[in-house]
Order: C-alpha cells, then sequence, then structure tokens
C-alpha cells in the first residue's frame, strides 16, 4: 500500500475525522519541511511515555518527576476534596478548568455509556470510579458528586448508570448528587461549550 494512502487510513480511525479530512491531512504534511514532519513523528514517539495516567482521576498528565502518580490537580493542596465532579473525558476536564470555576476535584470516566449497552461497566472506569469514591466517603470529606456530562441521549445515559452505580455510596455517607444546571443546551457536547456557559451551567447545578 503507497504511504499516502496508509497514512490516510490512520488518521480516518482519529475520533471525528473522515476519510476525506485524513487525506487533507496528508496532503498537508506533505507540503510541511522534512524538520516539522520529523518534530510531529518524534513526539507521537514519545507519547506514551511521557504522559501518565494519574492514578486518582484519571486524567492524562506529563510530569518531569518520573514516579508522580498523581496529576497536579489531585496532589493540590488548594483544592476541595468536599467537590468532585464526573466527566466523560479528558478534554471535558480541560474545558471546566478553563473556565475557573471548579475548585474541586475530578474523576475521568474515560468514555460514555451508549443507550442499550449491555454491559455498561465495561464502556466506563466504573471499578476505578467506585474505588475512588468509596475511599473519600470513608475519609468523611466529600460531601458533592457533581455529574458534568454530555446534553446528549449517551451522556444523560451515563449519568444515569453513574448515578445507580455510586447510589450505594452515595445513600450510605449522605453524599450529593447533582447535574448541570440550564446552560448547557440539548444536544450540547461539554467540549464544545464556552467558559460563561459552564460557569452558569455549575452555578445551577440541580
Ligand atoms: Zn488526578
Amino acid at each position: 500500500m503507497n504511504p499516502i494512502q496508509k497514512l490516510t487510513d490512520y488518521f480516518a480511525e482519529f475520533p471525528g475525522i473522515g476519510p476525506r479530512q485524513a487525506r487533507r491531512f496528508v496532503y498537508y504534511l506533505l507540503t510541511r519541511n522534512q524538520n516539522h514532519i520529523d518534530e510531529i513523528a518524534k513526539l507521537m514517539g514519545t507519547l506514551k511515555s511521557q504522559v501518565r495516567i494519574c492514578t486518582s482521576c484519571y486524567r492524562f498528565f506529563q510530569s518531569e518527576n518520573r514516579d508522580a502518580t498523581l496529576c497536579d490537580i489531585c496532589s493540590s493542596r488548594n483544592r476541595d476534596n468536599a467537590l468532585l465532579v464526573i466527566v466523560s473525558r479528558d478534554v471535558d476536564l480541560e474545558n471546566i478548568e478553563r473556565a475557573h470555576v471548579h475548585s474541586g476535584k475530578y474523576f475521568v470516566l474515560g468514555g460514555g455509556v451508549p443507550i442499550l449497552e449491555k454491559e455498561p461497566e465495561k464502556r466506563i472506569r466504573s471499578n476505578e470510579l467506585l474505588r475512588t469514591v468509596q475511599t473519600r466517603a470513608e475519609k468523611g470529606e466529600l460531601k458533592e458528586i457533581i455529574l458534568a456530562l454530555n446534553a446528549t441521549p449517551e451522556g444523560e445515559n451515563t449519568a444515569e448508570y453513574v448515578e445507580s452505580l455510586l447510589k450505594p455510596i452515595t445513600s450510605s455517607s449522605n453524599i450529593k448528587v447533582s447535574h448541570l444546571g440550564r446552560g448547557i443546551s440539548t444536544g450540547t457536547e461539554l467540549e464544545y461549550s464556552d467558559a460563561d456557559t459552564i460557569k452558569n451551567a455549575l452555578n445551577n447545578r440541580n
């Protein structure tokens, strides 16, 4: 197979990228000089070894310290342990951080639960979530869990699943579970919401 087609096929596997866009990426790369392409290839080559996953919130993070297991948010003393925001993906967390409206902690599910999914526990980090919430509940520090999921059918389904999954812990430990309020309109993905919208949705959570 020729390299143009091969690379097109790889790019077409990226989320949200179709074959036509994938091919445009390849032709774009062909217009750049060799150094630029080498730099991209090098970065891709080191991505997995230099980026780790946080053992508390499960977001990807980069650290100079090879032994670091917690990201900067989880290891910060200035973050409120009483509040835990649950998001689907890293991009959602980053978007909320950019809005500067949440001073607590996070948990990244690593995906969503599609409607009618027979094995929802396999689509997100169910066991890890249970462990994190259980540990926090035992310490008596967790007061509220905010489900910051997309206002899409899959997002709502995910919220329902997560809520029922955590129910035994949240009921027995008296932890409030809230959802993003109005502001994020139906059909909207958190990733594409601006800072003001996120701020309103968090302030009006219910
Ligand atoms: Zn973390």
